[in-house]
This record gives C-alpha cells, structure tokens and sequence, in this order.
C-alpha cells in the first residue's frame, strides 16, 4: 500500500486527510513539532511521527528521507489570512519558503530512491485576491493582496517549477472548506459556536467583522478527498476546488441562526470593525470543472447541509 508524509496533521485537513488515508490503508507519516508529539492524543497512534518544524529545513528534509513516503502532502503553514497581517514574515517562511525546501527534499529522495515521489501543496483562493473574474479557474491571474495570498502564490509557483524538474507536484487551489473542526479564529466556527450558546442561552450576541463578504465555503471532507484524488492522478496538474456557490457572511449568519430556529437574528449580531480587513476579497467563487472533468470530483455537501452539521456540532459540545 502506499505511504504519505504529511504536514499540518493536527489541523482540521490533516486530521480528516490521514483518517481517509489509514481506512484506506495507507502508511501514515507526520511531520510534528517536538511541543504537539509530547500532547496525548495530539496524533492518531497509528500515526508514525517524525519531530521537525516548517522553520527548520533540515527537519523537513530529515522527515522526507525517514519516512520514505511516496507521497507528501503539505497542508501546513500560517492557517488564517487575519494572522498573516500580524506576521508578514513568518507568513513567508513557513507558507512560502518552507514549500521550496519540501520540494527540494522530494525531488532529491526521487533521485536517489529511483521511484517516484508525488507532491501535493495546498495552495488557497486567496492567490486570485481581488480576482478579476469570477468565478475562478486554473487560468485566472494570480494577485494576491495579503501576505497569506502571496505566500501561498510562491508556493504554487514553486510546485509547477519542480513539477518542470520531472517531480509529480500538483497545487491543490483550495477555496473556504469547513467543518466542526475549523477552529473559531474563522468565520464560520465563529458563528456557529456563537449561536449555538445563544440559542443555549449562553450569551446574547455575536460581534462580526465585514458581514457583505461573499466566499465559496465546501465541505472539509470533500477537500480532502479531492487532495487524494489529486495525489494518484495520472498527470500532475493544478485544480481549483470549491463548491462553486458563493454566499455572503449575512447568508452565514442567517443560516446559521435559521439551524435553531431564530428568524429575527438581526438584533443579536453587532459589527465591530476591529475584525475587519486591511484589504478584504470582497467576492470569492471556483469553478470546479476541471477536477469534476480530470479526477471525478464534486462536492457532496452543500451550503445548508453545512452550516447545520457545524451548528448541531456546536449545540452538542454544549449540551456534554
Ligand atoms: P478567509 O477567507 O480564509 O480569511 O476565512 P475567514 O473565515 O477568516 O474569513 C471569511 C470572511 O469573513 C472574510 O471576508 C472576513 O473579512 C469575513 N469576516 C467577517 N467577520 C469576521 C470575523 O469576525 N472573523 C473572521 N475571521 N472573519 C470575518
């Protein structure tokens, strides 16, 4: 069967990404800071850890060689674009820089072990920024405008420049994905976890940033599947993978409250410009057809069905 190397194992698409991996049965490597390998039940123990960190190239490269793996999916790196205005150059570092070395490291242990070593980064919407089409696709101008777009940018540029080194390196162009494992720093988890204690009664209200902000929120899950699908696929190539809707953070926000019932939310959601933006993607939105074409792709779950699964994750953390 065969092996991957993982990074980012502990966020919320490598945790579902080495679960989809080991029930297929697949060997299972992580890449793990030496903090989070000391936490219980931090990784899965069928995991097989190697200790490094996204700042340390010589773990990278230690971790490439040690597991073998024969692919190497890399979903690390600074996980919000919000944080990315705090930390421009660690932003670079780890999403960026840290991409060339993993790359590097792959096509070195293809050389040497004589088999192929496949590649998969998971790049992000943001690299469109204020996107110039819409909806999206694979051919549509890169221009990014946070630190976070850029970085990723790098990245996917990165990859096809290895991919020309005769490496089997893909960029998958994630759009928003979400579950209940996106941790509250994001929008969606933000509101759900927010109504579900107001409904509890909890609390008495949600404070939001730019609530006119339209993303192409997917389901988690189903990106993950995609990464896989891209993994094994014949060819190496770049995808964009969204749900191909598009909705505002208001449609979030009502959906979100419609889950427990509450029709009249306007009263209990305030906007407070603190979460607001330097500069804000005001419309996002893929076109999928491409994966749909090449690997079969599309997503299973729609908008509704995932603002309820994330509020009824929400209310059932509350209630024990
Ligand atoms: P991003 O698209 O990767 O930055 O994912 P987020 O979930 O962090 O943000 C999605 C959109 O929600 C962005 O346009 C934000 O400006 C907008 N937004 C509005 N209010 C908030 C808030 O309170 N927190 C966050 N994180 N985003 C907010």
């Amino acid at each position: 069967m065969p092996s991957a190397l993982i990074t980012g194992v502990t966020g919320q698409d490598g945790s579902y990404l080495a679960e989809q991996l080991h029930n297929e049965g697949w060997s299972v490597h992580a890449l793990v800071r030496a903090e989070v390998s000391q936490q219980e039940q931090a990784v899965p123990s069928w995991v097989t850890q190697h200790i490094g960190d996204l700042e340390d190239a010589s773990s990278l490269r230690a971790a490439v060689d040690a597991s073998e793996a024969d692919h190497i999916f890399n979903l690390a790196g600074i996980t919000s674009v919000a944080l990315s205005w705090e930390k421009p150059e660690m932003t670079a570092r780890v999403t960026g820089l840290a991409v060339g070395t993993l790359l590097d490291a792959a096509l070195a242990a293809q050389k040497r072990r004589g088999t192929p070593v496949r590649f998969v980064q998971a790049t992000s919407a943001e690299i469109f920024g204020a996107a110039t089409e819409f909806p999206q696709t694979e051919t549509t101008p890169i221009r990014p405008v946070s630190p976070y777009g850029a970085a990723k940018a790098f990245a996917q540029h990165l990859v096809g420049v290895y991919r020309g080194q005769g490496l089997h390196a893909a960029s998958a162009i994630l759009y928003n994905h979400e579950s209940p494992r996106r941790p509250t720093s994001f929008v969606t988890r933000k509101i759900t976890a927010g109504v579900a204690r107001i409904a509890a009664g909890l609390d008495t209200g949600i404070v939001l940033g730019n609530l006119d902000a339209e993303r192409d929120w997917g389901w988690a899950p189903d990106y993950v599947d995609a990464l896989v699908r891209i993994s094994t696929a014949e060819v190496a190539d770049d995808f964009v993978i969204a749900s191909g809707q598009t909705h505002s953070v208001r449609e979030f926000v009502a959906a979100a409250f419609q889950a427990v019932g509450i029709h009249d939310w306007q009263p209990l959601v305030s906007v407070d410009e603190r979460f607001n933006r330097p500069v804000d993607a005001p419309r996002m939105g893929g076109d999928y057809s491409k994966a749909k074409a090449t690997l079969g792709w599309a997503p299973t779950r729609g908008f509704d069905e995932i603002v309820a699964a994330m509020v009824e994750h929400d209310l059932a953390l509350i209630a024990g």
